[in-house]
């Protein structure tokens, strides 16, 4: 997994829509990537605002632009 294909997913994690499978190689990823580590925090704490502590599905519009903002965020250093 890239740091591309790692941010991809960080949302999808944190929204608990993600196989068992990617998690594991997402983890993987972010023990030996503090690029993604860092976005992956932030983006748990955001996740974390929107939901006020609560545990709801992010409303779609607020997971595209969370994707959107990921993407822009995210210059993988492979490109
Ligand atoms: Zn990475």
């Amino acid at each position: 997994m890239n740091c591309k294909e790692a941010v991809q997913e960080i949302s999808s994690y944190l929204d608990e829509s993600l196989d068992e499978d990617l998690k594991r190689t997402l983890k993987a990823h972010l023990k030996c990537c503090h690029h993604c580590q860092v976005i992956f925090d932030t983006t748990r704490k955001t996740v974390e605002l929107y939901c006020d502590g609560k545990l709801f599905p992010l409303p779609d519009e607020v997971r595209s632009r969370l994707h959107a903002a990921l993407r822009k965020k995210c210059q993988p250093p492979s490109r």
